[in-house]
């Protein structure tokens, strides 16, 4: 029998793919909604008004991440500055169409970095694709050991959005380093280092010099700032060719009149994020461990990801003999919205690139969910959670044997 609930809730659980924007960001963006909405290159006073909101903003997130203000190019989200950073760094180097620039990145990145790669391969660029382990980690010498002489860009994800690896991005960063010294020497182009860090940027430190990157990618949607929001941090001396040509706003790297009220907002977000990082993640790390060990607890039920080391609100579980897609529908009937894989894989039916990377059959792919948890879930919420989820499991177990 399916659970009787006498109360329907509404428990979200799936903040990696969504966030609700901060009460105080809405704050912040309204100004610019209605009195405040000049062109920031306007030369009067609601221009410059405009202007300097956006200035403060670049600022602020430069200062948060360790660079320089000139460095932050506003986009439109993350895949946008995913996209930038790829074609850009690739693009800006093809000065004669015999040279074929190559890039390396990862089995399991966002879709965002995977597609700009492998349309350039189209084009003739080279591309490398790394293999990760059993836990979604990618080895640092299986890196090197891909490095040629064209290689000209190294794509990493910071935390993947699906399983919640952590990727040794700050030792990749020392690794480049190191080889982009001696390729100085001998003549060769210079590797730049993209990561994207969509995900982590709630959770982990994202200084830019710690990390030793050239590119970072971030997003206000994943960080309680509005959707189509985000900035690429563009290293000085690093030189990419726009995507977007216009009337030259961002440096010419991102025309388009800026959205003001957006970039004010994903400011806001970013500070507020990185600022509750610790307690935040410390909370929400205690409550993913206590619903993996009620998971873990019912029979043919296994963990994907690394149990240590892996994004703190980040659960992703297989259950054998359960389909994803049929649980995930029964929790939503329940009020309880989780999802299957990416969320951006949404409308296509097949197994997750992430979960067959790290080796699982395609039918246990098939088989998984992911919650993510934010900063409205609460303990009671996930008792809720487990009242439905291991009886929803058990009956379609159940129906699966009958048929
Ligand atoms: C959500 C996400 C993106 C895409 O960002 P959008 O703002 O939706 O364009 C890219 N990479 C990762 C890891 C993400 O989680």
């Amino acid at each position: 029998m399916f659970p009787n609930v006498s109360q329907k809730k509404n428990i979200y659980l799936d903040y990696a793919a969504a966030t609700p924007v901060d009460p105080l960001v809405k704050k912040v963006m309204e100004p610019f909604l209605s009195d405040g909405f000049g062109n920031p290159s306007s030369l009067y006073k609601k221009g410059r008004e405009a202007r300097m909101a956006v200035e403060d903003a670049r600022k602020k997130i430069a200062d948060i991440i360790g660079a320089r203000p000139g460095e932050i190019i506003f986009t439109a989200g993350g895949t946008e500055s995913c996209n930038l950073a790829i074609f850009g760094v690739s693009k800006n180097l093809r000065t004669d169409k015999n040279y074929h620039p190559h890039i390396i990145t990862s089995a399991i990145e966002h879709h965002a970095v995977l597609n700009p790669a492998k349309a350039l391969k189209e084009e003739g660029y080279g591309l490398d694709i790394l293999d990760v382990n059993r836990d979604g980690e990618v080895n640092i010498n299986d890196i090197e050991k891909m490095i040629r002489p064209e290689t000209s860009l190294v794509s990493i994800m910071y935390a993947n959005n699906e399983i919640g690896t952590i990727e040794p991005i700050a030792e990749i960063g020392k690794l480049l380093k190191r080889i982009n010294t001696e390729r100085e020497r001998s003549g060769l182009t210079r590797i730049s280092f993209h990561t994207d860090a969509c995900q982590a940027a709630g959770f982990l430190d994202i200084d830019v010099n710690r990390l030793s990157v050239d590119l970072m990618s971030v997003n206000g949607s994943k960080i309680y700032g509005p959707k189509q929001t985000g900035f690429l941090f563009v290293r000085n001396g690093i030189n990419l060719k726009p995507i977007i040509y216009g009337g030259g706003q961002e440096r010419d790297l991102r025309s388009g009149t800026e959205n003001v009220a957006g970039i004010v907002g994903l400011a806001k977000a970013l500070e507020l994020s990185q600022a509750i990082i610790e307690p935040e993640s410390n909370r929400i790390r205690r409550l993913v461990d206590f619903l993996i060990s009620k998971l873990l607890k019912v029979p043919g039920v296994t963990l994907n990801g690394p149990s240590r080391n892996r994004l703190p609100n980040n659960i992703n579980v297989t259950i054998k003999g359960v389909e994803g897609e049929a649980l995930m529908l029964y929790l939503d009937s329940y009020g309880v919205e989780v999802s299957t894989g990416s969320a951006c894989a949404t409308g296509s039916s097949d197994a997750s690139h992430v979960l067959l990377a790290i080796g699982r059959s395609q039918t246990a792919a098939k088989s998984s969910i992911r919650l993510s948890l934010g900063r409205d879930t609460s303990k009671a919420e996930l008792d809720y959670v487990i009242k439905i989820l291991i009886p929803v499991i058990n009956q379609l177990r159940k129906t699966s044997n009958q048929l």
